[in-house]
């Protein structure tokens, strides 16, 4: 097999078959390898530091209610960090929706002896409507979208966006402070564009359908995804010690905000979550059937409030618990 090195700092890289992009352990340097893919789009969201993620942690544990009883008992077992990989880009749609929608309607009517009531009664209203709009998207470039934190990640990112830089204006130095090990990119950019445009259309339809009581046309096309980027964001797992189990907490790295946790259960939360399993499991249904249709990319929609309830929909799936 050839041996791989960098171009810039000349470090033998460790490269796989499937390997698209090959980042540098030593200088940060991304090569590409293999696949659709222009380094020019790679960015990276610096991460803080494992001490600042560990008084994260703490702080999660002091100004949680039922954690801070158990502290003395808590015991941090290991705190790993990752870049991992995710494709953004912006869908822009058009086209055009029938739809019809029950709706009820009400007035007032006056009986021979003049008594006024209320009278009521179903109608199906048609509507038609055109689609003209941009969706952002975020999914992972990953094949495995369960994985432990990494869709929690995108929510928060839509919430709080982190400052990227282009990968490749990194210098050695920089990358020596801020460097953690990369995610394997899984997805080239043809791969992303081409889900990305299947996953605008199916945002769109799931609104309609969320909205209306039968869809009778429908027509709708995604043009070719812009501003298409591989973002590496930064995520740190604290694995700690209770009892006799091991339990852990994803820490966004760019700003150490927890978004994921599995947690020990005292005794108050395990009574509430036996009352509470019912609808998880209705939740893990759906969201386990949003999983099995492919790899999807999670939505990022700004000022598309369906949209992003349909990405948080197939994210419930994958929460254990938060
Ligand atoms: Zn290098």
């Amino acid at each position: 097999m050839q041996a791989f090195k960098c171009e810039r700092c000349g470090a033998p890289l460790n490269v796989s078959p499937e390997t698209i992009v090959a980042i540098c352990p030593y200088c940060g340097f991304p090569n590409h390898i293999s696949g659709s893919l222009s380094t020019e789009r790679i960015y990276i969201a610096p991460s803080l530091a494992k001490d600042d993620i560990y008084r994260a942690f703490m702080k999660r544990v002091e100004g949680d209610i039922d954690l801070r009883g158990l502290k003395d008992e808590i015991q941090v077992v290991e705190i790993e960090g990752h870049y991992v990989p995710y494709w953004t880009g912006s869908v822009y749609l058009t086209g055009e929706v029938r739809y019809m929608k029950r709706e009820t309607e009400c007035h007032t009517v006056t009986d021979s002896q003049g008594n006024t009531r209320e009278e009521c009664h179903t109608v199906e209203r048609h509507y038609h409507e055109f689609i003209d709009r941009t969706l952002h998207l975020m999914g992972s470039a990953r094949r495995q979208v369960t994985d432990f934190g990494i869709s929690d990640m995108i929510k928060h990112y839509k919430k709080r966006p982190p400052k990227i830089e282009p990968l490749k204006e990194l210098d050695e130095d920089r990358w020596q402070r801020i460097k953690l090990e990369i995610l394997n990119t899984e997805m080239d950019e043809k791969q992303a564009r081409m889900l990305m445009k299947e996953d605008a259309v199916d945002v769109v339809r799931e609104e309609y359908k969320a909205k209306s009581d039968r869809i009778e046309y429908f027509r709708c096309k995604a043009e070719e995804p812009e501003n298409m980027k591989l973002v590496l964001l930064p995520m740190w797992v604290v694995y700690y010690r209770y009892g006799n189990s091991i339990f852990k907490v994803a820490f966004s790295g760019w700003d150490g905000r927890d978004v994921a946790a599995t947690e020990p259960m005292t005794t108050l939360r395990r009574a509430m979550y036996v009352g509470g399993v019912l609808v998880g499991i209705l939740i893990g249904g759906i969201g386990a059937a949003g999983i099995s249709s492919g790899a999807a990319l999670i939505p990022l929609v700004a000022g598309a409030g369906i949209a992003y309830y349909s990405g948080s929909r197939v994210l419930a799936g994958t929460r254990i618990e938060r």
